[in-house]
């Protein structure tokens, strides 16, 4: 039996990669920082609390990271713990900055001098190419990072590649574009406008208050995107993949149509300059050929679907 490390398990991502290495026969621990503040609820939900061990984790002490790694031997570290915020990361610059990348540097040192054997998948992200000059986005597309989350993804991606290019070790990037969920935390895009739809519905809102309507993104489902982490950790040799849909989709069709399903009339959807960030990128879409060819992860959803599966779900959640 393999045992995994997931960190972040209490975040959107972690609970889909365990509940699938969960059917895969592994020994699945998910680390949160604090048994008394994390929500581990997204593993009750999908039904696999009981699977997974639950350890408390300081990424930034690498005598943490020494203990656990020591602890349970993993053969596999799945690397989701981050502030994933890209709002956030402009009021909170240091602080994701230091996080994003202290917490990577401590896995890789920890993994190179006492366990080279353990493989290590590290979430990057697709903010890190920012102001792209060519669409869609290859692997070896400039990197331009447009926010303090952007960078501090590019500096832990960058140290992958060179423990990966210097010590010869297991550890690779699974470059995702966005990708949605029902255990998505509402201060994303796609879930917030979902939950406040739902609020104008009930009569508890008056409107939903958005940004810039007009930019693009590549956006895609969790529960698939995981499938690809995984793969990417089963190949003989490390390597960096990208994992997105490959089409983008303008966030003004987003909002319209779960305000379409849920019936509700457009003019409740009000721009408000503020929600806008100081440097946004206007269209992301990338290119999954790679994904598809070396990792055999075919995906083809249309994010309608999607966003049908998410409401659907919420609706139920909410007993609607
Ligand atoms: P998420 O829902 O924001 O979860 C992030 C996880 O990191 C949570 O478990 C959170 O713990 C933990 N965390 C945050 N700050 C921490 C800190 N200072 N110390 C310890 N733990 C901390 O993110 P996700 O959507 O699952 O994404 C997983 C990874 O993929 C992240 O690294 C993200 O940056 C990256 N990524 C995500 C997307 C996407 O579209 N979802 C796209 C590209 C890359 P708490 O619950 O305690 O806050």
């Amino acid at each position: 039996m393999k045992t995994a490390i997931i960190t972040g398990i209490s975040g959107q991502d972690g609970p889909y990669l365990a509940r699938l290495l969960v059917e895969k026969n592994y020994r699945v621990i998910g680390t949160v920082r604090s048994y008394r503040s994390s929500n581990v609820k997204s593993l009750e939900y999908l039904k696999i609390a009981e699977k997974v061990v639950l350890e408390e984790l300081d990424l930034l002490d690498i005598t943490n990271v020494i203990r656990l790694l020591m602890k349970y031997k993993p053969d596999e570290v799945y690397n989701l713990a981050a502030q994933s915020s890209v709002g956030l990361s402009f009021s909170q610059p240091i602080g994701t900055f230091s996080f994003n990348t202290a917490s990577v540097n401590n896995l890789l040192e920890t993994i190179r001098l006492l366990s080279p054997m353990t493989k290590l998948y590290q979430a990057s992200s697709s903010e890190m190419f920012g102001c792209v000059k060519k669409l869609p986005i290859t692997l070896d597309a400039p990197m331009h990072p447009v926010s303090p989350y952007a960078v501090s993804k590019v500096a832990a991606h960058f140290m992958v590649m060179n423990y990966r290019e210097a010590y010869g070790l297991f550890v690779c990037n699974g470059i995702l574009f966005n990708h949605e969920s029902f255990l998505r935390s509402g201060n994303f895009f796609v879930k917030k406008i979902i939950l406040e739809a739902l609020k104008i519905k009930r009569g508890e809102k008056d409107c939903v208050f958005v940004g810039n309507l007009d930019l693009k993104r590549d956006f895609g489902y969790a529960p698939r995107y995981v499938e690809a982490m995984w793969m990417m950790m089963q190949l003989e040799k490390p390597e960096d993949f990208i994992v997105c849909s490959g089409k983008s989709i303008c966030l003004r069709d987003i909002v319209y149509y779960v305000f379409d399903k849920l019936k509700l009339d457009n003019k409740l959807i009000v721009v408000d300059d503020k929600l806008c960030r100081p440097n946004e990128v206007y269209d992301i879409v990338g290119d999954n050929s790679k994904a598809r060819l070396h990792l055999d992860w075919y995906y083809d959803d249309s994010f309608f679907d999607i966003l049908d599966i998410l409401i659907h779900e919420e609706l139920q959640a909410q007993g609607a």
